[in-house]
């Protein structure tokens, strides 16, 4: 758990950092934009020896600008992608302490864990990070606090029973609802949008559920939010279920996969 919160820790520090870079890339881009006014108007002018000073800040802007991305860079190829077959019920289990420290007294975790046959491939800190940015979504919308539900389950979708959006197989739910503020159709309509926030500033980056809908897009899933005002929220997110999970009986037996790992 402590990997974990260092986990959360850096994603927020990511967020802190892309709507900082973004802020400053903004006005290095000002900058560049207005020199190059100067510079067209001064050639109109027939003053091309006088662009010597909108020149160098210019230069200075793009030199603060390699900087800026680089640093993006460096941070982002710092977060590798290990995906591996997932439990989704341990993977859950194992964020509670987290999750609890997170949430605070006033908020009443209930994890249904009722996923029992299928596990999932993905990156497992990617997954943890995606129900962490639900949660705390929750979380916010829950200031008086209120009840916060995580359940796993697994769903098959046959050619009858499923919808345009979502093509028949085995797939694994995981579904957080809160019984918070919710929200209005055109707010709804707007969340997966980077940098939209409706949070003070400094508080939201607006880059939570474009994370969310990033995850399951890569990892060939879905995502679904239904919400009303004052009627809570309620997020799924549905990632295709890869391999049987072992029976509980073979569970008790040690894996072979111990063995050879
Ligand atoms: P952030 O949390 O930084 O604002 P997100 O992309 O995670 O960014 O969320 C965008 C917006 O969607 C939030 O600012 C909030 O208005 C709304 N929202 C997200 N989750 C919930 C929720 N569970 N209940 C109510 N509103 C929510």
């Amino acid at each position: 758990s402590e990997e974990r919160l260092a986990h959360a820790q850096k994603m927020e520090a990511l967020g802190q950092l892309t709507g900082g870079i973004a802020h400053d890339f903004n006005n290095v881009l000002q900058v560049i934009v207005g020199s190059l006014n100067v510079i067209e108007r001064q050639i109109a002018l027939g003053r091309a020896n006088a662009i010597d000073r909108p020149l160098a800040a210019i230069r200075k802007a793009s030199d603060t600008a390699s900087s800026l991305t680089n640093r993006m860079l460096a941070f982002s190829r710092r977060q590798t992608l290990l995906p591996r077959e997932i439990d989704p019920n341990k993977l859950v289990a194992g964020m509670e302490e987290m999750l609890r420290r997170t949430l605070g007294p006033q908020i009443d975790l209930d994890l249904r864990l009722d996923c029992s046959h299928w596990s999932v491939s993905c990156d497992p800190s990617q997954l943890e990070s995606v129900l962490l940015n639900l949660a705390i979504n929750a979380r916010d919308a829950m200031p008086q606090g209120g009840v916060l539900r995580i359940a796993t389950a697994d769903l098959t979708l046959t050619a009858e029973s499923s919808d345009p959006d979502m093509e028949p197989g085995d797939y694994v739910e995981f579904e957080v609802t809160d019984s918070g503020v919710g929200m209005s159709h055109d707010l709804l309509g707007r969340v997966f949008e980077p940098f939209f926030t409706t949070k003070p500033t400094g508080k939201g980056t607006g880059l939570g559920l474009s994370q969310v809908y990033g995850f399951v897009k890569q990892s060939g899933g879905h995502v679904r939010i239904e919400s009303a005002p004052g009627e809570g929220t309620r997020a799924r997110i549905y990632l295709p279920g890869r391999t049987p999970l072992p029976s509980p009986a073979a569970q008790d037996r040690p894996a072979v996969e111990e063995v050879h790992s």
